[in-house]
């Protein structure tokens, strides 16, 4: 039986992708164009993984071929794919739309095409779905796995950073939603997976660019500011990229996980902490990047944004999470890599 893992060509499912390759699952991953499955199959080189086109997932039913294809070999499904973009020109359609039609259809295209067969689900939502933007910056706001954002579908839509957070709590909710009402002809267990900010490195060197993905271009963007350059001010929490894949498998495999929602934070951070982490670790980039100001750091001191506590997630998952060092190294060294640069 096989795991179906949607919006596999982004950052995290590729991640996704590759720990279920590696646990000898069959995976077919949904790419939204041709051109980006083919690249997909390439990369992985795996005759475990088949590959399906969905088109935009705005489109309600955008996952029936697949589903109709392949919807009595798949047990397990991993709904990854959301728009994580923030240059839109339309906040509704390009980012509230795609994430709610796309969990609805999935859902719908599993009730139609697999009703029988799927028996766990995991969607990747967010820390955005528990509380809004400019909660996410108070240091008086406190969330955990219990809390959802108060935006409602219009206030989501003043800019594209609010429609995010909008999108991931309407998404989510949705989901819930759906699986209670349809509890007596769906057998379905699930559980949701809410990482903060997801830092390290692509799944295959070749995904470096110039811009990468929203979350690692925190990091691209320091490794490239010129030393009198301005530093961008980040501060969040963050977790690495391969605890997000590895908690998403172990809530399709552990009973304990049914049902719940798993929020994943390892620590705060900010953009001295990176720049910190880039000067001592990387000979390359002194008197090439900011030394900013070292002592002015946010790991392991009080929080000066939102706290978190994710203490029930920790203890169910069971495994420690990766540190800041090796997310912002393992990001670094992957792009410097690639620049020739070490
Ligand atoms: P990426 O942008 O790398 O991946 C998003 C995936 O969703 C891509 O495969 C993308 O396809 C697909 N997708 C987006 N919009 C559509 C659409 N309209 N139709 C079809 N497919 C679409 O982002 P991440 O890997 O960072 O994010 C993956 C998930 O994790 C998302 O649900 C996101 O909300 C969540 N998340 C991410 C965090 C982070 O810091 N990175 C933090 C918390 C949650 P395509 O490649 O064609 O664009």
């Amino acid at each position: 039986m096989s795991v179906f893992v949607s919006g596999a060509t982004g950052f995290i499912a590729q991640h996704i992708v590759d720990q279920l390759l590696e646990q000898d699952y069959k995976v077919i991953a949904s790419a939204r164009t041709e051109a980006k499955a083919n690249e997909l199959s390439k990369n992985f080189n795996n005759p475990n993984l088949t590959t399906v086109v969905t088109g935009d997932m705005s489109k309600l039913d955008a996952f029936d071929p697949a589903f109709k294809q392949y919807g009595s070999q798949i047990k397990y499904v991993i709904h990854a794919a959301s728009p994580v973009t923030f240059e839109v020109e339309n906040t509704e359609r390009d980012i509230l739309i795609p994430a709610v039609n796309g969990t609805k259809g999935i859902l719908e295209s599993i009730k139609k095409y697999a009703a029988n067969t799927v028996e766990r689900i995991v969607m990747t939502s967010s820390v955005a779905a528990i509380s809004t933007f400019s909660e996410s910056l108070d240091p008086k706001a406190f969330a955990n796995e219990d809390s959802w954002n108060t935006y409602t579908w219009e206030s989501a839509q003043v800019s594209p950073i609010d429609a995010y957070f909008g999108s991931k709590k309407f998404a989510e909710e949705y989901f819930w939603e759906f699986l209670e009402k349809n509890k007596d002809t769906l057998n379905i267990k699930a559980s949701t997976v809410m990482p903060v900010f997801v830092f390290g490195p692509q799944m295959f060197d070749s995904s470096v660019k110039s811009k990468l993905n929203v979350s690692s271009e925190v990091i691209n963007k320091l490794i490239h500011t010129p030393v009198d350059g301005k530093i961008s001010p980040s501060l969040a929490k963050f977790i690495h990229v391969k605890d997000v894949a590895k908690a998403h498998v172990l809530a399709m495999q552990k009973d304990e996980l049914i049902g719940k929602r798993l929020l994943l934070s390892e620590a705060n951070y900010n953009s001295q902490d990176i720049l910190n982490y880039l000067n001592n670790d990387f000979p390359v980039l002194k008197g090439k990047i900011p030394v900013g100001e070292p002592d002015q750091t946010a790991e392991g001191k009080p929080s000066k944004d939102i706290t978190y506590d994710n203490s029930k997630s920790r203890e169910l998952l069971g495994f420690k999470f990766r540190s800041l060092k090796q997310a912002v190294d393992d990001t670094a060294a992957q792009v410097l890599k690639h620049e020739g640069r070490i």
